[in-house]
């Protein structure tokens, strides 16, 4: 059972050393519910300056060490405490990202757990061992320590407001780094809300802060800062080069998750009940503001028209509504900005030549108008150069593709930018094998989608990313990695004669 969160306009401020600021610009930004489009919060507008004093704070406590010198065991017992609070706050959180993100409670109720459990599995993680030793000749001892970055600056999008957060920050703090984080400008409720917990179980001061705003201003120092060692991005493509470019000043290190186009192929011998399902799960489940997301159907000529006749009818049944209304299947799309987006690539696919097999409008009957509601919406007669192939749209929007045999469909599907994720359905173990091993995407399925564990690495292709998420990988984008040669023969080497 979901609480109800009243209506009363929240106030967040940004947390910088430990103290709730109000932002040197003293300007707000109004967040709203993209259900209904009503006013949820009012957040303090983050500035260049803002930035300068939380890297400052995160610079400091780094290096007096109050984070990065505590055992990982007490650093672990932080993770774990902020994994309780989250838990014991489900329901307030779940509530709270339904109503600014948009997403259907059962949506955001999975995305707060999934975050409570991160904490726990970094906090699990940090307590492994870590590093190797090596036997070398010259009586010499090698060994490879781990060490945190120093002050990492963590930049996340809107489409998972706590949990795209809790994948930087639980391996960044296990790691004994201190950070400077910037939620998404529309969805800064929960991250306040983390942060309050932060607050409550007493991490020290300077250790984790918060400044929101703009990508332009806010994102842009952080990636610029010469005192930010690294930063670790999750975005648009597009923003993820300008940061590569920004953070090429002192060099520091980039970790970036980016965009997809992700293919979802479909063989004549998948299990056909269960390849539909998932197929409609793949793009529409998150409005399609997935960054995995199946956007590109590639189905076998020999069932196509079954599949898609099949697939519109689920299609045109799935209940469109508010996310905090139980029977809702999938809200909004997040922003007034993304649907315009949404909306002017549907006018892109019909101007290209694609034919709606669904969808295709935004819908306002039964009290939608004020919020931004879209019909899950498909193309048929796709060509591969199409925009609406090539481009991600991040919307309930799927095209179809049909391919005649195994190989075509893997040319399909290696055929844009990106290499984020894709999944295959056939019954043929071997097939399956030889497909998913020739996609050029870092996170695949077969006879399944979008599933993915805290355990295993989330990381993208082309230009789907550099470095990854989750995992012992998540875990090594925020070490570096030390070299320590110790002589076990403390003599002159005598290399030059006396
Ligand atoms: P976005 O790139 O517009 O913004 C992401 C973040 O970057 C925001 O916090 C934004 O304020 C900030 N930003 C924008 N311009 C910036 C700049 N010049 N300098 C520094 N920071 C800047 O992306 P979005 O619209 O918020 O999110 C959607 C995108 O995120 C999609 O492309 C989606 O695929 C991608 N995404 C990827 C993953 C992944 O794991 N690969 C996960 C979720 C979302």
């Amino acid at each position: 059972m979901v609480m109800k969160v009243g209506h009363k306009t929240l106030a967040l401020n940004m947390y910088i050393n430990g103290e709730w600021r109000h932002g040197g610009a003293n300007q707000k930004r109004t967040i709203i519910n993209p259900a209904n489009g009503e006013v949820i919060a009012e957040a303090v507008e983050g500035t260049v300056s803002d930035v300068k004093q939380a890297v400052q704070a995160a610079r400091k406590a780094f290096d007096s060490g109050i984070w990065s010198e505590l055992s990982a065991e007490e650093r672990a017992d932080y993770l774990l405490q902020a994994a309780d609070k989250i838990d014991e706050r489900h329901d307030e959180l779940t509530a709270l990202e339904t109503m600014d993100n948009g997403k259907p409670l059962r949506e955001a109720g999975y995305d707060i757990s999934d975050a409570a459990a991160c904490f726990r599995y970094y906090a699990g993680l940090i307590l492994a061992p870590h590093g190797e030793t090596y036997h070398v000749p010259d009586n010499m001892q090698a060994m490879v320590v781990r060490e945190p970055i120093g002050v990492c600056g963590l930049i996340v999008p809107w489409n998972y407001p706590l949990l795209m957060s809790v994948w930087k920050i639980a391996p960044a703090l296990a790691a004994g780094n201190t950070i400077v984080y910037k939620p998404a400008e529309i969805t800064p409720v929960t991250p306040t809300k983390l942060f309050e917990i932060f607050e409550e179980i007493g991490l020290p001061k300077g250790v984790a802060n918060m400044v929101m705003g703009a990508g332009e201003t806010v994102g842009n120092e952080i990636a610029v800062n010469d005192d930010v060692d690294m930063v670790s991005f999750t975005g648009g493509t597009d923003t993820g080069r300008h940061i590569m470019k920004a953070a090429s000043g002192n060099m520091k290190k980039i970790s970036l998750e980016l965009g997809g186009k992700s293919p979802n192929i479909i063989f004549a011998d998948a299990d056909f009940e269960t390849a539909v399902d998932y197929a409609l799960f793949g793009i529409y489940c998150g409005s399609g503001q997935v960054c995995s997301a199946g956007s590109r159907i590639l189905v076998e000529e020999s069932i196509k028209d079954r599949f898609i006749a099949r697939f519109v009818e689920r299609a045109n049944k799935i209940t469109v509504g508010p996310g905090d209304d139980p029977n809702t299947e999938m809200g909004p799309v997040v922003s007034q900005e993304q649907l315009d987006k949404v909306l002017k690539y549907i006018k892109i696919g019909k101007e290209e030549g694609a034919e709606l097999a669904c969808g295709g409008y935004r819908l306002t009957q039964n009290g939608l108008d004020k919020g931004f509601f879209v019909a899950p919406t498909a193309f048929i007669h796709t060509k591969p150069d199409m925009r609406i192939v090539q481009e991600e749209i991040f919307g309930p929007v799927v095209v179809f593709q049909t391919f005649k045999n195994e190989a075509e469909a893997i040319k399909l599907a290696n055929d844009t930018r990106y290499g984020l994720a894709g999944g295959v359905f056939t019954q043929d173990a071997a097939k399956a094998m030889r497909v998913i091993k020739k996609v050029r995407a870092g996170i695949t399925w077969v006879n399944t989608y979008h599933g993915t564990y805290n355990e295993a690495p989330w990381h993208g292709y082309k230009q789907s990313g550099i470095g990854s998420s989750l995992g012992t990988y998540g875990l090594d984008e925020f070490l570096e990695t030390k070299q320590i040669n110790f002589n076990l023969n403390v003599e002159p080497i005598g290399w030059f004669a006396e």
